[in-house]
């Protein structure tokens, strides 16, 4: 039976930070299905393009062009073809654009349709999203995700002076999902309060990703906050910690500009490997630059045995630089954002080579996120077991929470927490 595509249309919408962004309708004989696609701000510099006017519309970030493409280039491409027939899809996408980091068409475009492709199947088969996903990536065994929940903000996703862009609670001890989301909201409310106790109520605003932003100097700081909360909300045993440095933000091309003062990555490590003695941190991405492959291969090397050293600037989901880092063994776990490669059918390539050397896998939302829950149903039917999210706070956040909690629902007696990383 042929599951056939029988439109495609474009629109440009707004993003969580207020940016455009594309959404896109795809019509087949059962229905709509739409999607949308999500935009960084400590963007890697390997990462694909992005395509945006750079004219006066929106300070130059509108996505008209982009649209355009869909409308007036992939749309008679695509229309008339098998939705099921993914790799193919995303192959004439890639082809038609004809560049390596998809400047040409911009691999908002290509995402944004390769997307709703993924839905179009889904619907058509009468399949949840996460059972197509899970049979399109040859994956037997759906699990719902240990999240990472990003609490405090800094970096550029803030506007206090923190250099480390996210500190994240992980509810490893949760007996399912919906517990882990229940003990990372009291522990967020806890440290609201704590907040506020401390620097008043001016420092209860959230940053991009729905995590407090606090006036704090120092990479220490949140961490007490934090284990404070946690104490308070009665998760001694069940709750980890992660970081998301960003690294990369804070790079001058030779070193690294840190609480006021220039770090050598030597210096740089020993304040992380300060920070994972003192405190029950499990999980760190991008402590360094996305090309700074020898601290890299180091921090690997001295610590990558018991924790999980996370790589997103560093391999912008691209299966090259996935290879190069397993042939170097400069970390051990790989953060997927579909919008780093821009289809579908590459970000699962990603995963594979990833799980194939061994590493873990983080599917990740990104700062300038959107209503659209893909990722929810991506993570499980990848069955990789680890998600990042931002806060249990801000809806284009708590739309992916909510959707896994959906399926934990739907997939009942069958449900498998991941509570192990
Ligand atoms: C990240 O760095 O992991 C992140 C989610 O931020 P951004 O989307 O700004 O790259
Ligand atoms: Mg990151």
């Amino acid at each position: 039976m042929n599951m056939q595509i029988k439109g495609i249309y474009a629109r440009e919408v707004l993003d969580s930070r207020g940016n455009p962004t594309i959404e896109v309708d795809l019509r087949t004989k059962k229905g709509i299905v739409r999607a949308m696609v999500p935009s960084g701000a400590s963007t890697g510099i390997h990462e694909a393009i992005e395509l945006r006017d750079n004219d006066d519309r929106y300070l130059g970030k509108g996505v008209r062009k982009a649209v355009d493409n869909i409308n007036n280039i992939i749309s008679g491409k695509i229309t008339g073809r098998d939705c099921r027939e993914q790799r193919e899809i995303d192959s004439v996408m890639i082809e038609l654009d004809g560049t390596e980091n998809k400047s040409n068409l911009g691999a908002n475009a290509i995402l944004a349709v390769s997307m709703a492709v993924t839905r179009a199947a889904a619907l058509e088969q009468n399949m949840p999203l996460y059972s197509w996903i899970a049979e399109l990536s040859g994956n037997k065994k759906t699990i719902l995700p240990i999240p990472s929940m990003n609490v405090i903000n800094g970096g550029r996703h803030a506007g206090n002076k923190l250099d480390i862009q996210e500190y994240m609670i992980l509810p490893v001890g949760a007996q399912n999902f919906r517990e882990g989301v229940r003990m990372c909201s009291e522990i967020y409310c806890h440290l609201k309060e704590i907040i506020k106790k401390k620097y008043g109520k001016d420092a209860i605003n959230v940053g991009d990703e729905g995590g407090f932003a606090p006036p704090l100097n120092k990479a220490d700081e949140p961490m007490n906050l934090i284990l404070k909360a946690v104490n308070e909300a009665g998760y001694d045993k069940e709750i980890k910690l992660g970081i998301d440095a960003a690294a990369s933000e804070f790079y001058n091309g030779n070193e690294y500009l840190f609480e006021g003062n220039t770090f050598s990555g030597e210096e740089l490590s020993e304040v992380y490997s300060d920070l994972i003695e003192t405190y029950p941190l499990i999980s760190c991405e991008d402590l360094f630059a996305q090309d700074d492959w020898n601290c890299w291969k180091t921090f690997t090397k001295e610590k990558g045995k018991n924790i999980q050293i996370v790589g997103d600037d560093l391999l912008v989901t691209n299966v090259k630089r996935i290879s190069k880092a397993v042939e170097l063994n400069a970390c051990n776990a790989l953060l997927l954002k579909i919008n780093q490669i821009g289809s579908i059918s590459e970000s699962i390539d990603a995963a594979h080579l990833s799980t194939k050397n061994g590493w873990n896998v983080m599917v990740s939302h990104r700062s300038g996120e959107t209503e659209d829950s893909f990722i929810a149903d991506l993570v499980v039917g990848l069955g990789v077991g680890q998600i990042k999210s931002g806060a249990p706070c801000r809806s284009e956040r708590t739309a992916k929470y909510n959707q896994l909690m959906r399926i934990e629902e739907e997939l009942s007696d069958n449900a498998v927490y991941a509570t192990n990383i």
